[in-house]
């Protein structure tokens, strides 16, 4: 699986990764999506997004199991829930996700949501893990560019490292201001739920796919993440699945199926 530099921290992180929402949410799910996050590693799916609130921890225990004994070959992120984000509440937060994901630290923890909290006090938090040594980067989620400035601002000569957003073909809003602004800075842009919106067998993804051999959810994945800073982050926990969006990038588009896919939507 390739890799690209994740924004400004330099450090190549695999451009298709493994999300984990509705992962763990029960014992036996469990086991076996910590099986399908360990195949997905072998084939080298390395970047690999949690959060607290998924499956209420389930999935960073997951992520937890999957990664023992392989910890150096990971990135993980994780994220803290806005109403836990608070300056206290965003230190503990931490605490508890490495905890559960058996680790002393994460690559990077991000904001999940803009929430009730001041963005200033929760990324003062976020620059305080940074130096404790539990967390290397700092990023957030569903940020316009008005509330990334604002984090940016409060961080203290910390940058900004990602901002992780909804990308797929049912909601390409973030082509607009949101990847011009991070492209121009280094901030990488992680896009989530890569999977929806993908229209039928007559869509221009599936017209590309067959040309190509591939699958329309390959197409997507190597169109969604076909330049810096763009990361893609498929959930699986079907091995199959994995094996699919592991080959997504063993391929390339060419510049018209590129300029097909931006059309398509409007980019
Ligand atoms: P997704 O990855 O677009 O879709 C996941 C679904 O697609 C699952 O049902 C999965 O099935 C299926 N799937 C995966 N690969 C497939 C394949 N090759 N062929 C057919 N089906 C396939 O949606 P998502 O989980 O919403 O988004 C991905 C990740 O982004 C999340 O898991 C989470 O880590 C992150 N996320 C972040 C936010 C945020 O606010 N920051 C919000 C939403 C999501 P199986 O599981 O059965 O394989």
């Amino acid at each position: 699986m390739l890799t690209r530099s994740f924004g400004v921290t330099g450090v190549p992180v695999s451009i298709v990764g493994q999300g984990t929402w509705r992962m763990g949410e029960s014992r036996r799910a469990t086991a076996r999506d910590a099986e399908a996050l360990r195949l997905g590693i072998e084939l080298g799916l390395t970047h690999i997004d949690t959060a607290e609130m998924y499956g209420d921890g389930g999935a960073e225990r997951v992520v937890g199991e999957a990664i023992r004994g392989q910890r150096d070959r990971v990135w993980i992120t994780t994220k803290v829930w806005p109403s836990h984000a608070s300056y206290t509440g965003t230190l503990e937060a931490c605490e508890a996700s490495l905890r559960r994901l058996g680790t002393d630290h994460v690559d990077i923890y991000l904001l999940h949501w803009p929430g009730p909290h001041p963005i200033a006090e929760t990324m003062r938090a976020m620059a305080e893990l940074v130096r404790r040594g539990h967390a290397r980067f700092v990023g957030v989620s569903n940020f316009d560019v008005t509330q990334m400035r604002e984090a940016q601002a409060a961080l203290d000569g910390i940058l900004l490292a990602c901002n992780q957003v909804p990308y797929h073909f049912g909601n390409r809003g973030v082509e607009a201001e949101v990847i011009p602004w991070c492209e121009a800075r280094g901030v990488a842009v992680v896009g989530y739920s890569p999977l929806s919106g993908l229209g039928g067998r007559r869509s221009t993804v599936a017209r590309i796919a067959l040309r190509h051999g591939r699958t329309p959810r390959q197409v997507a994945l190597n169109f969604l993440a076909r330049r810096a800073p763009l990361f893609t982050i498929p959930k699986a926990s079907d091995p199959e699945h994995v094996r699919e969006n592991a080959a997504a990038l063993d391929f390339t588009l060419t510049p018209e199926d590129i300029l097909a896919l931006e059309r398509d939507s409007g980019e």
